[in-house]
């Protein structure tokens, strides 16, 4: 029989500790409700002592997300285990995840203490989260550049303390899988009471490998990979769900191991976090990639036509990929638009829906056809718009050309009105180009500090000569860098609500700044 490994998802905590990542709680809620459609064992909600907002979050989701076990993050402090207990102790299922750095870098250059000192940490830890709950997670943070004989001894005394899971995290992304293989294998063989526990792994990819080392730590006799959707994380990010996943199921025949994911829930759970983070999936991305069961060649197409199977290794279908069809027209009712925002993972208050039913119709004036893509961004608009934030009344640009035989230039100039709270605000100014004259007049309203405008893209986002343009800006203000993404039929209203969403964006991220930063695994 096959052995079936548990997937524990950290889309929520180490996903969005990738830079600009940063979700509301509402967003994390609705990605927390898609993992559990999805089948993930465990879902890491968060880091609750990290912030009051992290810690309302993981509460959130352990109130009202039912079946996977939720998680929390901890260091080995005791009001930090006490924190990650009280967030998530309200779901029926509960788990303190606590780490602490185990190799001779970690111990010495960023805890500075002695090797002894963090053993005892680590088993203190374990010790006092078993007082409070009875699934706990150990975490040897950057396991592979640690010393093995030490990381034995670890792993062994946090079992004994009651560890149910031992985390081997490959934390900087350095291992290799013949590695990462080789050191499941021999903690397997060296450490007397592992079988008590479940081996897990957590890789990040700096090296592009994290997908094979999570495999090579199954092979190798590890039961629990750790990973996030899309593979978003910390720097180049964590092991992707969709990739292990999928290998697995595809290559069932090799591998003999199941896991318990629902994949055609896979391209839904996909789009939420891209959207939701605003980090798009580049297009050649295995699995999730727009590209990734597309055939340009001719001579593939012809060898699909005769066979699928001939260029194919996993149905579309299998991830819940379908074509992007015709969905809604002007003529489409409330009854029809909620039906499909229901398919596309929204689940809607009456109150939510009238207000997205009035954007729809707005679109649906616009364009001659509405397409999933749009009822995406439709969404996301509507989540993104909250109370103190600045937002686009109306605007107007007069532009042309800016360079012309005989020196005769128009000069671009844009009359820009914006709204937070009560009172609109109005200011006009000219610029070198109309994206830059709408940027200027909003700057001057919004009077905060300087802003950078550090990168700027548009593109088309969705299908037809009618599609929707999208905007992606990022912003400095010498502080904090964040970014704004906005989508409409007309490329300067995208440009500048993208720019107002990154200036909200820039207002809520030094509020929680003030509020205390989080420390990383
Ligand atoms: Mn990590």
């Amino acid at each position: 029989m096959s052995r079936r490994i548990v997937i524990f998802d950290t889309t929520l905590r180490d996903g969005e500790q990738s830079p600009g990542a940063s979700l509301s709680e509402d967003q994390k809620l609705a990605i927390a409700h898609q993992l559990a459609a999805l089948g993930v064992d465990i879902i890491e909600a968060g880091f609750p002592i990290s912030s009051p907002e992290d810690f309302r979050a993981v509460t959130r989701v352990a109130q009202e997300v039912h079946g996977p076990v939720i998680a929390g993050l901890s260091r080995t402090r005791k009001e930090d285990i006490q924190s990650c207990y009280d967030a998530v102790k309200h779901a029926e299922r509960h788990r303190i995840h606590t780490f602490v750095g185990t190799s001779n870098i970690h111990i010495e250059k960023k805890l500075r203490k002695t090797k002894d000192q963090v053993f005892e940490m680590a088993v203190e830890a374990v010790r006092f989260a078993r007082s409070l709950c009875d699934d706990v997670e150990f975490s040897a943070e950057d396991a592979l550049r640690a010393d093995f004989d030490y990381l034995c001894r670890v792993v062994e005394a946090v079992i004994a303390a009651g560890a149910t899971t031992v985390n081997i995290p490959d934390t900087v992304g350095y291992t290799t899988p013949w590695e990462m293989e080789r050191t499941i294998a021999q903690l397997f063989e060296l450490v007397p009471n592992i079988d008590r526990a479940v081996i897990s792994t957590h890789c990040h990819n700096d090296l592009g490998l994290a997908s094979a080392n999570s495999l090579a730590a199954v092979r190798g006799g590890a039961g629990q990979v750790e990973c996030t959707i899309n593979g978003i994380g910390e720097r180049a990010g964590n092991c992707s769900l969709e990739e292990v996943v999928m290998t697995l199921r595809t290559r069932q025949d090799y591998f003999d191991i199941e896991t318990g994911i629902n994949t055609p829930q896979i391209m839904k759970a996909s789009r939420m976090v891209s959207n939701f983070t605003g980090h798009s999936v580049q297009p050649n991305k295995a699995i999730v990639g727009a590209n990734a069961f597309a055939h340009e060649a001719g001579i593939h197409q012809h060898g699909m036509i005769m066979d699928r199977q001939t260029y194919e290794i996993m149905k579309p279908e299998d991830i819940g990929l379908t074509e992007s069809v015709l969905t809604l027209g002007r003529r489409s009712g409330r009854h029809g638009l909620r039906q499909r925002l229901t398919d596309l993972g929204y689940d809607l208050t009456d109150a939510q829906l009238d207000e997205a039913y009035k954007r729809f119709v707005t679109i649906a004036d616009r364009k001659k056809e509405v397409y999933d893509e749009d009822l995406e961004l439709l969404m996301r608009d509507m989540i993104g718009a909250q109370a103190g934030m600045w937002s686009l009344q109306r605007f107007q640009v007069t532009s042309g050309s800016v360079e012309a035989e005989g020196g005769a230039v128009t000069i671009p100039v844009a009359a820009v009105e914006l709204k937070r709270g009560e009172k609109p605000m109005t200011y006009a100014s000219t610029g070198n180009g109309p994206v830059h004259a709408i940027y200027t007049a909003i700057d001057h309203i919004v009077k905060g500090k300087k802003l950078r405008l550090v990168d700027y893209q548009l593109r088309s986002v969705s299908v037809g000569e009618d599609a929707i343009g999208e905007a992606i800006v990022r912003i400095s203000d010498g502080e904090i860098e964040t970014w704004g993404k906005a989508a409409s039929t007309d490329v300067l209203e995208a440009s500048a609500k993208a720019y107002i969403n990154a200036i909200n964006r820039l207002m809520v991220l030094h509020q929680r700044a003030k509020n205390g930063a989080a420390e990383h695994m």
